[in-house]
């Protein structure tokens, strides 16, 4: 088979999916599927669809797109707040969540041309310093947008955990309460989403006693990698090997450790420095940092990676016998993740 390829357990994102589903329904939080670390992959939001998860999240569009032409049942949310993109988002894209005014008005603009209803979630900055509007500066920018013809103020939402390292917890989450308690009443209106957060907000729902009217968390990294993204706990009872880049050896032979001769920059502008440990059985593979992020990968056999370059990973094969033609086997984490299911080099397999 070839490679570099990543295998991926259908079977296992489903148990992910589900499991999630139910442990947040069980406080009244749905799950929103957030697809943008697989890149939109249509096989992985038909199983995500089929587990129970009615809205698909990404922040590009263009996977939208993808996702919509390869048929998959579900409605589509814009994460990324979209600017010269509206005329798509209108079509293709539900519900989009937005904190521009500016970008607001041309989603109008839009969805009036083409007949049809945009739905907005505004996001709130609640300090983790990327996108959101300013609490203070909330209900102006609320009262504008109820005017605005072919647009529907679905909910509001914050993000943290994201930029600044923010921790969702009950003071954060109790204000983002609030904030909806008070426009609800204010414009006598009813907000349908009121979501919370990303898959950091697993500890907030595991202790606090009450949710408020938090009532939506849009979750990526837990159902993909089976974890919480705070300190990157395992969550009890999900998959956390569903995906593995397999790579091919090129090359293996007894080196030294020690590069030799007069020393420059690699090819990334470093000054390399390694240990001397004498000689040592060195791997090289046919995958490199153009295909991964590669110091998100962890081998799943006991070899160490040395580094890597564009095309080629080196690896200290210490006691193990590895020889042309074998292939090696890592777990990825979430930016690993990210850049293999992106990189058109990686051959996606489904399990
Ligand atoms: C990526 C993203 C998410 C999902 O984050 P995970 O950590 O993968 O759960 C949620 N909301 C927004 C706005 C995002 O950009």
């Amino acid at each position: 088979m070839k490679t570099p390829r990543i295998e991926i357990n259908l079977g296992e994102i489903a148990h992910n999916a589900k499991k999630l589903k139910e442990l947040y329904g069980s406080k009244g939080i749905d799950v929103i599927g957030v697809t943008k670390v697989v890149c939109g992959d249509s096989a992985i939001a038909d199983v995500l669809v089929k587990s129970g998860i009615n809205i698909l999240a990404d922040s590009r569009i263009e996977n939208i797109i993808k996702m919509h032409n390869a048929g998959i049942h579900a409605k589509f949310l814009l994460l990324r707040t979209p600017l010269s993109q509206s005329e798509s988002v209108v079509k293709y894209a539900d519900i989009s969540l937005n904190s521009e005014l500016s970008v607001i008005k041309e989603l109008s603009k839009y969805a009036e041309e083409q007949g049809v209803i945009h739905e907005i979630i505004l996001m709130v900055e609640l300090g983790d310093l990327r996108e959101g509007i300013m609490p203070s500066d909330l209900e102006n920018t609320v009262n504008e947008v109820i005017g605005l013809k072919g647009i529907k103020l679905t909910g509001i939402g914050t993000n943290l955990a994201c930029f600044g390292g923010i921790k969702p917890n009950d003071e954060k989450m109790e204000y983002l309460s609030s904030i909806a308690k008070d426009i609800e009443d204010k414009f006598k209106l009813k907000l349908k989403i009121v979501s919370g957060g990303n898959s950091a907000n697993y500890d907030w729902f595991m202790i606090t006693k009450d949710v408020g009217k938090i009532n939506n968390l849009r979750l990526g990294e837990s159902i993909f990698l089976g974890c919480e993204t705070l300190e990157r706990k395992t969550i009890d009872g999900l998959f956390t090997d569903i995906f593995t880049l397999i790579a091919e050896v090129i090359e293996s032979k007894t080196k030294p450790s020690l590069p030799y001769g007069d020393i420059g920059q690699d090819a990334f502008g470093n000054i390399p420095k390694f240990p001397d440990l004498g000689l040592m059985r060195r791997v090289i593979l046919g995958v490199g940092l153009q295909d991964v992020l590669v110091s998100g990968l962890t081998p799943l056999s006991n070899i160490d990676i040395l580094g890597a370059s564009s095309d080629h990973i080196i690896i200290n094969a210490k006691q193990s016998e590895i020889k042309v033609g074998d292939t090696i086997k890592f777990n990825l984490n979430y930016g690993a993740l990210l850049s293999a299911m992106t990189s058109p080099y990686i051959i996606k397999i489904y399990k």
